[in-house]
Order: C-alpha cells, then sequence, then structure tokens
C-alpha cells in the first residue's frame, strides 16, 4: 500500500545560473519594488555593491550588519530603518545570517523579500524564522517571511572559502536527510532529497579540492537549493533540534555544528535512510567519510562546547519532544551528543 503523505507549498520565484546576479535589478521591477533596503554581510559588499549600482535611486536604505541567529538588537534596528524609509521591498545578499535579519524585518512589517543567497545554509526557501535573545533562540514559521524571489548566482559562492563551503555543506546535507525520514513526507520531496544528496556528495570534493571550479560550485548550489526546497517543506526532527540548541543556547557556529551532529543522528535513525543506500554506501558512515575527506570535521569539543554541558542539552532536546521517527529519550541523545563531542567514525 502507498504511504500517506501531505505536500503543501507556496509560491516562490526562482532565477537560477552563473551571472544571475546582473538580473537583481529587473527582478526588483517585477516586483514593483520602488524603495528597497539592502541588508548584506559585510563578505557579499562587493555583490551588494553590484546590486546597489543597478537599482540606482530606487535604493533608499542599506544595512551591513549581521549576524548568526539574528540578535535581537540587529533585528530592532532594521526593523526602525525600513519604517523609517518606508521601505517597499527587502533584497538581501549573503548567508543565512542576512537572509534571516531580512526575514525577522518581513515578519514584523510585512514587506516582501528577494534574497540573493552566498552560502548553502537554504534560508532562503523557507518560511522559517529565527531570532536569538536572553540567550534563547525562538524559532516560527510564516509564509509572510518565505523570499517571493530568490536569485542563486553560483559566481557569487566562489569567494566562500573552502572549509566554510564543506560545513554549509554539510548543513544543506542535514535538511536532505532529516527530509528523508520526515512524518508523511511526500514522494516529490522524497525524490528531491535523494537528488540533493547525490548532487552535494559529488560536487562538495570538487568544491573543496578547488575552490574556484564554477561547474562544481555550479551543482553544489543546485544542491543546496533542493535542500532547502525540502527544508522549507518537511518538519525537520531530532538533528536540527539538537544544533538547534547548541546553537541558541551555548553559541556554537551554525554549520560547523550539522556537520560535527549529522553522522551520528544518522546512524541513531539509519534504519529509516534506505533510501541513502544507493548514494551513500551506508548512511552514517558515508556522510562521516564525506565530512572527513571535505575538511568539514571537527566535534563538538573542538567547537568549544563544554563536555559538562551534554546531558543538560540532552535533557533540553528531549524535552521539546523532537519530530523523529525512532522514539528519542534522554539517553540516547546524550549517547549522540557523546560520540559528536568526540566526533570518530559512527
Ligand atoms: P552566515 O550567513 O552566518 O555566514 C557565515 C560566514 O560566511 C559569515 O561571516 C559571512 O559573512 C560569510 N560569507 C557568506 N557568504 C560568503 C561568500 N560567498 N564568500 C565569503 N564569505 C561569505 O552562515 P550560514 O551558515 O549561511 O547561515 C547561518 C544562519 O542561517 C544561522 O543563523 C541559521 O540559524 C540560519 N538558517 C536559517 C534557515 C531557515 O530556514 N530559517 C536555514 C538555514 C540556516
Amino acid at each position: 500500500m502507498a504511504e500517506p503523505f501531505v505536500h503543501e507549498q507556496g509560491a516562490s520565484r526562482v532565477v537560477f545560473g552563473t551571472g544571475r546576479l546582473a538580473s537583481a535589478a529587473a527582478e526588483v521591477e517585477r516586483l514593483g519594488g520602488l524603495r528597497v533596503m539592502l541588508i548584506a554581510d559585510r563578505h557579499s559588499a562587493r555583490h551588494a555593491e553590484t546590486v546597489a549600482l543597478a537599482l540606482g535611486d530606487r535604493l533608499c536604505g542599506r544595512i551591513e550588519e549581521t549576524a548568526t541567529h539574528v540578535p535581537a538588537a540587529l533585528a530592532d534596528a532594521a526593523t526602525e530603518q525600513a519604517i523609517q524609509i518606508r521601505a517597499d521591498l527587502l533584497v538581501c545578499v549573503g548567508g543565512g545570517s542576512a537572509t534571516g535579519l531580512a526575514k525577522i524585518v518581513a515578519l514584523r512589517t510585512g514587506l516582501r523579500i528577494l534574497a540573493v543567497p552566498t552560502t548553502y545554509a537554504g534560508s532562503e526557501m523557507t518560511p522559517i524564522w529565527g531570532v536569538t535573545g536572553d540567550g534563547r533562540k525562538r524559532t516560527g514559521r510564516d509564509p509572510v517571511v518565505q523570499p517571493v524571489t530568490v536569485v542563486y548566482d553560483p559566481a557569487l559562492t566562489l569567494d566562500l572559502p573552502a572549509r566554510l563551503s564543506a560545513q554549509s555543506g554539510m548543513n544543506a546535507l542535514a535538511h536532505l536527510v532529516e527530509a528523508l525520514y520526515a512524518p508523511q513526507v511526500s514522494p516529490l520531496v522524497a525524490t528531491a532529497a535523494v537528488e540533493g544528496v547525490t548532487v552535494l556528495a559529488d560536487a562538495l570534493p570538487k568544491v573543496v579540492a578547488d575552490p574556484l571550479d564554477l561547474a562544481a560550485r555550479e551543482s553544489a548550489l543546485r544542491g543546496a537549493w533542493l535542500a532547502g526546497w525540502v527544508l522549507g517543506l518537511a518538519p525537520m526532527g531530532l538533528h536540527h533540534k539538537i544544533c538547534h540548541i547548541l546553537g541558541g543556547a551555548h553559541g556554537l557556529p551554525h554549520a560547523a555544528t550539522h556537520a560535527a551532529v549529522l553522522p551520528y543522528v544518522a546512524a541513531y535513525n539509519g534504519a529509516y535512510l534506505h533510501r541513502l543506500d544507493g548514494v551513500l554506501r551506508e548512511a552514517a558512515t558515508g556522510l562521516w567519510d564525506l565530512r572527513e575527506s571535505i575538511g568539514a570535521s571537527g566535534g563538538l569539543a573542538d567547537l568549544g562546547l563544554d563536555g559538562n554541558a551534554l546531558g543538560e542539552v540532552a535533557e533540553l532536546v528531549t524535552a521539546e519532544r523532537p519530530a523523529n521517527p525512532r522514539a528519542v529519550d534522554a539517553d540516547g541523545v546524550r549517547r549522540i551528543l557523546l560520540a559528536a563531542f568526540e566526533g570518530a567514525r559512527p
């Protein structure tokens, strides 16, 4: 009997291809944007400048400071500026932190977003927002924050250093892996997830061997697009809950934390990852081997987590009852965390 599933999706326009940054201004025009606020991270300043020049007098404000997990103070300042300049469209250029900041402004103002991503994080394809204050990260889903247009230009990722590319690629793989065992996953999402893993497992080693290999960058960004797409459609499970708590409560770096944890959650949920059999010989060890081969290695200990915190993190994760195909208890999570702390082959 066929598995029951639910498939629900909002509309977003995806414009993909090398050199596509040049069409960002035309895409703004298509959306009727006349008063644009441009949000970009420090490393994407050059690309943001290209967009700014093309926008001309439609550019009304700029934000050049972003930070991981969107600190509330930055979100407040950006929202105030958007209101003050009477912005009618947000354009963000950068990694998940720039997209995340634009999303909070959108959540509070109802403004639409055109996103130009420069990492493999995938936030540009999702209705998920997050903001951090008082040592806690709050997240939610709201269709208003999902970018209406996404311009993917692989040339923008040529600057992304090899190690960051590898870690960000593991972040994308985490979305794809967890989509495969999400409850009521639709066949379309499952097919896209397998394709995404296939593409990234092939492209990431080439990207790391030569960060300027444009063909590899094109493939990797295509995989990241698929990962973002499934992230927006399928509820995430245990792995994302663990990383969310490690990032929000312990300040661990986002992509590196995903790289540190993923093989061990894949080992825990291995029985539900049979769809990857033809792609990785075995999901958990395959992900670990890939991670090591691309230099995204490093356990939670290397990321600076205090080993004494593992028990408390396990309790917090369990209390939030993550959606997961295999039952989750504090002891199981503690074992996953200990393995991720040490970083050995699962
Ligand atoms: P990031 O945006 O913080 O970027 C990491 C670093 O790379 C930054 O210093 C940035 O300036 C730099 N950078 C970005 N693009 C670059 C490029 N092309 N060349 C050189 N340097 C570049 O990191 P991230 O991993 O992209 O995003 C992490 C954030 O996104 C977290 O806050 C996470 O919670 C959020 N996120 C949200 C979703 C969602 O659906 N809401 C999905 C994934 C990630």
